[in-house]
Parts: structure tokens; sequence; C-alpha cells
């Protein structure tokens, strides 16, 4: 279950945040991952329940978004975005891809109570 790992990374940065902007409680945490991430929403959030207990971020929201993966094309550089492992430029027929979106673990944004 790497969704424990991960959110255990992520407080700790969270945690972090909260602390240099003198936060006494996390309220929202927005999180966002590259869909070659594989994460499970549900299986995140109750990873993320876990793992905030006994931290400033107990109780907090969590706002999860996946990203798109997205290639550009080292042959004819068109960028796009591919939804099945087929790693093919629909425009020219390259296999000859450059990863530029798809491998984020992200806290985008944290919100709470000073
Ligand atoms: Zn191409």
């Amino acid at each position: 279950m790497h969704e424990l790992k991960i959110a255990e990374e992520l407080i700790g940065i969270i945690t972090k945040v909260a602390e240099s902007e003198n936060l006494k409680k996390v309220t929202k945490v927005n999180i966002q991952f590259g869909k070659m991430i594989q994460i499970v929403p549900d299986i995140f959030q109750f990873a993320f329940e876990g793992a905030v207990k006994g931290t400033v971020a107990k109780g907090a929201k969590l706002n999860l978004e996946i990203l798109a993966v997205r290639f550009a094309c080292n042959k004819c550089k068109e960028e796009t975005e591919i939804d099945d492992l087929l790693f093919v430029c629909p425009y020219c027929g390259s296999n000859d891809l450059e990863l530029i979106q798809g491998r984020e673990t992200i806290v985008e944004s944290i919100e709470g109570e000073k």
C-alpha cells in the first residue's frame, strides 16, 4: 500500500509548512498526483486520515486532484495527453516521447487557522 508511505511523507511537508506559517490548525489540504503515481483516491483518503492523527492537520479536509499524463514528442514537438499505456505520438507515430506531466506528488496548498 504505497498510499500510506506517500501520505506520511506529505504530512511531513504539511506540518513543516504549517509551522512556518504559524498555523495552529490545518483545515484543508490540496494535493495533486500525477496519474502515473497510480494513487487510489479512496485508499489515499484512508491513509491520510490515519497519518494526520496527532498532527496539526488532524481532521483537515483532503482535496485530491489527479493530473493527466502528458508527453511532448521529440520528433514533431507536439504535446499530448495519453490515457492508455500506449506511448505513441498520435500526431506522427513516433515513440520518442518525453514525459512532461504525470509523476507529480505535490502539496499544492494548505489552508488553516492561525
Ligand atoms: Zn510526434
